[in-house]
């Protein structure tokens, strides 16, 4: 069974197709099921954007679609960036997103420099069932970047458990413990029993 990404990242696509592989699911990317939409995410919420992301790509694929939305929560900062990570400061890089996160927390002393990521995980079949799933990391956000792998806040997420950034982990440490790792494993555990009812 073919499932389609409602994403044109790379680093969603391998970490997303890890887990469905054991299920003889292959993921492909919208665009290259031929599908080329840029959805507006105009929900409030991590659970209405992946459910708008992955409702707009169903309904023109009529293949069973997943969708992530994901964002990074800083306690110090209300919240934010949150559902708006990606156009955090309306900055075009991950490198100016992340001075820009530094500069927002230059006073903040390092016992208040807390925050999470969030991944939602929605997929919508193409019966209009929908499986729902939601993932969270806990860290600190450091006074520097640190750290070349990864992506977006990743230089600056401090994991005090393995005294590293999420920058400095492998991508299959990362994946260990990781909000989007930990939104799969659930999503894994719905999905068998999707599977389940799906066949009774
Ligand atoms: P979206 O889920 O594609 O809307 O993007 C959310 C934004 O949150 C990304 O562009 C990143 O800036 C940030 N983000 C989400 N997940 C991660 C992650 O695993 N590492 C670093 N940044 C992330």
């Amino acid at each position: 069974m073919k499932f389609i990404l409602a994403s044109q990242n790379a680093h969603k696509l391998e970490e997303i197709g890890a887990v469905l592989s054991e299920f003889g699911v292959e993921i492909i990317s919208a665009h290259d099921a031929g599908i080329d939409l840029d959805v507006e995410e105009t929900g409030t919420t991590f659970e209405e954007n992946a459910r708008i992301k992955a409702e707009a790509i169903a309904k023109l694929s009529g293949m069973p679609t997943i969708a992530d939305d994901s964002g990074l929560e800083v306690d110090a900062l209300n919240g934010a960036p949150g559902v708006y990570s990606h156009r955090f400061g309306n900055k075009s890089s991950d490198y100016e997103r992340c001075q820009y996160l530094l500069e927002k927390m230059l006073n903040v002393p390092p016992h208040l420099r807390t925050a999470r990521f969030v991944s939602v995980i929605c997929c919508i079949f193409p019966d209009g069932s929908e499986i729902l799933s939601r993932g969270t990391c806990e860290g600190e956000i450091l006074t520097g970047m640190r750290g070349e792998n990864g992506f977006g806040y990743d230089p600056l997420f401090y994991v005090p458990k393995l005294g590293k950034t999420f920058a400095q982990l492998s991508q299959a440490e990362k994946n260990a413990i990781s909000h989007r790792g930990n939104a799969l494993a659930k999503f894994r555990v719905q999905y068998k029993e999707w599977l389940k009812d799906a066949h009774e």
